[in-house]
């Protein structure tokens, strides 16, 4: 499947951060500076992203505009990614895919340990080999003990489809 790109609305943004854990590039409204339906339909459109909203009016304005939007159901972040798989906008990849800053949607790339001393806590260091550096914030990641709670979360959502 060819991989798409979101725009996700304010009330998304932590469905915002599971899309870039699974790889999908993402860009949250929240993480915006202007709040204005009108901006957030010439980004998706703009940068031929899927607009992902809650809010009914704005998904009907962009079909009149024919920008690709989903009117995203579910209220707990698991319901939402469910509601994503079945309807094959998303597909559930292994997590995390470390394509993808969580926290900016930045660009990740391994590193060598050498490259994080001092950069993450001593006792992290010492433990663990692999690491990965967020191209745009600098954010260091680990496989640490939230990886085995991504996988526990995705199981989840499987569950739900
Ligand atoms: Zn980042």
């Amino acid at each position: 499947m060819e991989s798409m790109k979101f725009l996700a609305d304010a009330m998304l943004g932590k469905l915002a951060e599971w899309l870039r854990i699974l790889g999908y590039d993402t860009v949250s409204a929240s993480d915006l500076s202007i709040l204005d339906d009108d901006y957030l339909l010439d980004i998706a459109e703009g940068e031929d992203r899927v607009l992902l909203t809650k809010d009914r009016e704005l998904f009907q304005r962009a079909q009149k505009e024919d920008i690709q939007a989903v009117l995203v159901e579910g209220n707990s972040v698991e319901e939402q990614l469910a509601y994503l798989v079945k309807n094959k906008v998303i597909e559930l990849r292994d997590v995390p895919s470390l394509d993808r800053c969580p926290r900016c949607n930045g660009p990740l790339v391994k590193v060598s340990k050498g490259e994080v001393k001092g950069l993450v806590p001593v006792s992290v260091y010492m433990s663990h080999d692999e690491f990965w550096m967020c191209t745009n914030c600098g954010q260091v990641y680990w496989k640490g003990s939230h990886w085995k709670k991504m996988k526990e979360f995705v199981e989840r959502v499987k569950s739900l489809i």
